[in-house]
């Protein structure tokens, strides 16, 4: 297998459209075999190797001018054990191909972000997450992984067998190797139960600890430049409750129409005119109106998301949320960027992953947006200055501008994961310049 030649002109470009790169060459293999021999034959001619998922990750962490390697030829369940909920799949294999195959199965990831387009080796490398107190992000239902090292070698780790490897290649960062073949812990399929509605910012603060603690997923989406907020409260139902899901037309309104065609054309108004973004917000707030329903995990977790905006998102101590939430707030209301996409309030428990945001600490996630076609007028980094009081931790997927100094002071185990690095990768054939920036050369 050798790396198949493309025109130095074919760019690539991920989805926002914020990153782009000329790889060298593309390659895309279809066994751990081939991968091996891609990246051996890469390291021989001094070029780097990355990997590359779907391309929704905000950073620059999948860019390349060496080999790209797409694993679209690396996609489907391996081996699944039903009694163990022990599930093997390939490294390219992306959330909504792999959802429906564990439903078959009577399986279902424990948790789970809001859509389902990413490769489930790009989700765990940059600590995708949902929301739920009482849940981790997806890298803490990994159980092994099959990694292709810088010299063409083939390493398994777990738990049990190469630890230290393991603790860092959850949430690897796409920096020690190609993760070919991932190990899932799944739970029991289930079903969850829906409830969305809206509400004033100051009352949903005020009751937050309540809600955490008597819902499964609490999810928020706050309207900038207004108090208002949708809120999303999804309990957890076994996989036998009667589902009653929302009919074809109430979907297509709220989740097709409102959320992504109308959205699309309010969003190029507002490009025209930012002045309107105030009262568009207000009206986009009421729009989406209560509704009801269950529904198979995976299908009330994920939605489409056809308007392309840029996102910035990060980790604070949960107990911070009150605190951030209120100084963005005053810093929107006293600048009042025009900003059209609500920011997204989320949690999760405490894990044990090194560079996972979640570890050792329950996480309050706050995520600013905006569309891809407008400025967002200094909010981005204005956040980033309000939540580096809080010990934010950036997701590895979203736009931010911390480097390796920083980070170090934010991870624990930031140090062992470099160890690890740097005996996975001396010669560093995985790196790029967002990887020298986050954890050094
Ligand atoms: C619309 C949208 C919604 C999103 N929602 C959420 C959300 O709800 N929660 C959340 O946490 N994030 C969310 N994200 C971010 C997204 O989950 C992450 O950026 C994720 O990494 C994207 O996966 P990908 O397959 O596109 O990977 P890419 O962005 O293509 O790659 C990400 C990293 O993974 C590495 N990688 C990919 N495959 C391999 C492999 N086989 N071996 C080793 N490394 C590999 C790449 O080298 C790169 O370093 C969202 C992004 C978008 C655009």
């Amino acid at each position: 297998m050798t790396a198949r030649p493309v025109k130095p002109s074919r760019r690539w470009t991920n989805w926002a459209g914020n990153q782009t790169c000329h790889p060298a060459e593309v390659a895309t293999p279809g066994s751990t075999e081939e991968v091996a021999a891609v990246v051996r034959d890469a390291a021989r001619r001094g070029l780097g190797v990355k990997p590359v998922g779907t391309g929704h990750s905000f950073t620059a962490i999948a860019t390349t001018d060496g080999v790209q390697l797409r694993l679209d030829g690396l996609r489907g369940v391996v081996h699944a054990d039903a009694v163990t909920g022990r599930v093997r799949v390939l490294g390219g294999t992306p959330l909504h191909v792999l959802n429906p195959a564990l439903q078959a199965l009577g399986l279902a990831l424990p948790n789970l972000g809001d859509i389902d387009r990413q490769t489930v080796t790009g989700a765990i490398s940059t600590g995708t997450h949902g929301t739920g107190l009482r849940f981790q992000g997806i890298a803490s239902a990994v159980r092994g992984l099959t990694l292709v090292l810088a010299d063409g070698s083939v390493l398994a780790c777990s738990q049990e067998v190469e630890p230290e490897v393991f603790q860092a290649a959850r949430v690897g960062l796409g920096a020690l190797g190609v993760v070919t073949e991932v190990e899932l812990q799944c739970v029991p399929a289930f079903r969850l139960h829906a409830r969305e509605f809206g509400a004033d910012l100051h009352d949903v603060l005020d009751r937050l600890d309540d809600d955490l603690a008597a819902h499964d997923h609490v999810d928020m989406h706050w309207f900038p430049l207004t108090d208002r907020v949708l809120v999303k409260h999804n309990d957890r139902v076994g996989p036998d409750a009667p589902g009653d899901p929302l009919p074809a037309w109430r979907a297509w309104l709220d989740d097709d129409f409102l959320s992504n065609r109308l959205y699309e054309a309010t969003n190029r108004a507002a490009t025209r005119f930012p002045r309107i973004v105030p009262p568009l917000n207000t009206v986009s707030a009421r729009l989406l109106g209560a509704r009801e329903y269950t529904d198979d995990s995976w299908r009330v977790f994920v939605a489409e998301r056809a308007v392309r905006f840029r996102e910035s998102e990060y980790a604070v101590p949960r107990t911070h949320a009150r605190d951030v939430v209120l100084a963005v707030r005053d810093w929107l209301e006293r600048h009042r960027p025009p900003l059209t996409f609500p920011l997204e309030l989320r949690f999760t428990g405490a894990d044990d992953v090194w560079l996972s945001t979640g570890y050792e600490r329950e996480n309050a996630y706050i995520a600013m947006h905006q569309y891809h076609r407008m400025d967002d007028a200094g909010a981005f980094a204005a956040f980033e200055e309000i939540v580096a009081e809080h010990d934010g931790r950036p997701h590895w997927g979203k736009l931010h501008t911390l480097d390796a100094e920083r980070l170090q002071g934010l991870y624990p185990r930031f140090d062992d994961f470099r160890a690890v690095r740097d005996r996975l990768d001396p010669g560093r054939v995985f790196a790029n310049d967002y990887l020298r920036r986050v954890l050094g050369d």
